[in-house]
């Protein structure tokens, strides 16, 4: 019988009496029942009425399995495969992986890009650190871009300024879901030969003149941590490419596991990966089936979930234009779709009596909530600890460090009661009307 092979770790488990998943625990009723229990808790007034209903969604399980398959292949496979194939699809792109996080795709990129100590990683000062997690553990310079205040993305031209022999790879994040500048990265990248990694944690299925964020660069990876616009039940991330490297993906999350050329007397080979440089040692970043199953049902409904987050960020913009001393984010036009993951809410601290400091105590008090992800890096310790002059890297910084200090913070765009939503715009613009000069 010929053996069909798969690019990745997938047990065969055909047609055989005795299969490979029998060396393994499965799924069993307990467990469906903890996992509905957990994913359906009860409310605290509605206990004995929980119970009751419980009971009787136990019999018909117990009756349910009685007539089923339970899932046997928990990992890497058909879903995994599934969610890959959808996500091509929809972002128009050669190659997908889904992994663990959006971390581990900016290390898999990295690790392709051949970025070694002492090489240089050029990054925008407000991000979340996981974007040079990698260049940080291994000992690569990051050298901070400052920022475009109107977006809070990467400024091309401070990057251009920050370019040097030594620089490998350049990280354009995409804040809040709003697509950075990527015709002037892209051109800086070409002219000095460097690898574009995509931080587009927030931006699934953002659009830029056209093409799908993400899929710009050379690399591209989307999270689905839980507080993202979908999730794959907490956790998850994926990394893209358009480059012929991206074949070895599936090698590059497990371990380079190979099973196409297996070495002599054995199911698979181990091979060590490469692409611009040396050969380099893959980790293990693989995500569940029952993970990719969620990301598939949540991806259905993306489209629904942008449209709503978009609506959002349009009533506030509308309701704050001509409010003295705030300063409303860019919406979509031709050729931005952003995925509104965050509203960047601004204020000019010279119009005003006090800054976003003041403002954010007030709107504390009235019980708004802010998203307090992203300040600049140089202030975090772990840059200092790791031997960075962060009072000198502040210096070149001067944007990132004046809407830190005195001008942005984030506000969650879903999911609202539209008298929620309401009450947010009416509480602020009564803040700032308060503090106007
Ligand atoms: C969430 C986030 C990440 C990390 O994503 P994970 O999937 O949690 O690894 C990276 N960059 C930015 C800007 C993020 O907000």
């Amino acid at each position: 019988m010929k053996k069909e092979k798969v690019s990745d770790f997938r047990y065969d488990t055909g047609p055989a009496r005795i299969p490979w998943s029998a060396v393994g625990e499965k799924i069993k009723f307990q467990d469906i029942m903890e996992i509905l229990k957990f994913l359906i808790p009860p409310k605290k007034d509605k206990v004995k009425k929980y119970r009751t209903q419980i009971k009787r969604v136990e019999k018909e399980i117990k009756k349910l399995i009685e007539n089923s398959n339970l899932a046997g292949k928990l990992t890497l496979g058909e879903k995994v495969a599934q969610l890959e194939e959808e996500v091509k699809k929809f972002l128009n792109c050669k190659y997908a992986v889904f992994l663990t996080n959006a971390t581990a795709g900016f290390e898999i990129a990295y690790k392709f890009a051949d970025l070694k100590p002492g090489d240089e990683v050029i990054a925008p000062a407000i991000t979340f650190i996981a974007t040079i997690s990698y260049p940080l553990s291994i000992g690569a310079k990051v050298v901070l871009a400052d920022i475009d205040p109107r977006t809070l993305n990467m400024d091309p031209e401070d990057v251009a300024r920050k370019v040097t022999k030594k620089t490998k790879v350049i990280v354009p994040v995409h804040i809040g879901g709003y697509p950075c500048d990527m015709s002037a990265i892209m051109d800086i990248a070409k002219k000095f030969n460097i690898v574009v990694l995509e931080d587009a944690a927030h931006a699934f299925g953002a659009v830029y003149e056209g093409k799908m964020i993400g899929t710009i660069g050379h690399f591209g990876a989307f999270s689905f941590h839980e507080v993202k616009n979908i999730t794959s039940l907490g956790e998850g991330g994926i990394l893209v490419t358009n480059e012929d490297v991206g074949r070895e993906f599936p090698k590059a999350r497990f371990v380079g596991f190979n099973i196409e050329n297996p070495i002599p007397l054995w199911l698979y080979d181990v091979t060590a990966l490469k692409w611009r440089g040396d050969y380099f040692a893959p980790g293990n970043h693989s995500a569940t089936e029952i993970q990719a199953v969620a990301l598939l049902s949540q991806m259905k409904r993306l489209d629904k979930i942008i449209e709503k987050r978009r609506k959002a960020a349009e009533y506030l913009n509308e309701r704050f234009k001509n409010i003295k001393g705030i300063i409303t984010p860019p919406l979509d036009d031709e050729k931005i779709k952003s995925t509104h993951h965050l509203y960047l809410f601004q204020v000019d601290p010279n119009l005003l009596n006090g800054d976003i400091q003041k403002v954010k105590e007030k709107m504390a008090e009235k019980g708004i909530t802010q998203i307090p992800h992203f300040a600049p890096l140089y202030r975090f310790s772990i840059m200092k600890q790791l031997g960075y002059d962060t009072e000198k890297i502040k210096e070149t910084c001067p944007n990132a460090e004046e809407v830190f200090l005195h001008r942005f913070t984030h506000l969650p765009l879903y999911d609202f009661k539209k008298e929620d939503l309401k009450y947010m715009a009416d509480s602020i613009i009564e803040i700032i009307k308060e503090m106007q000069k």
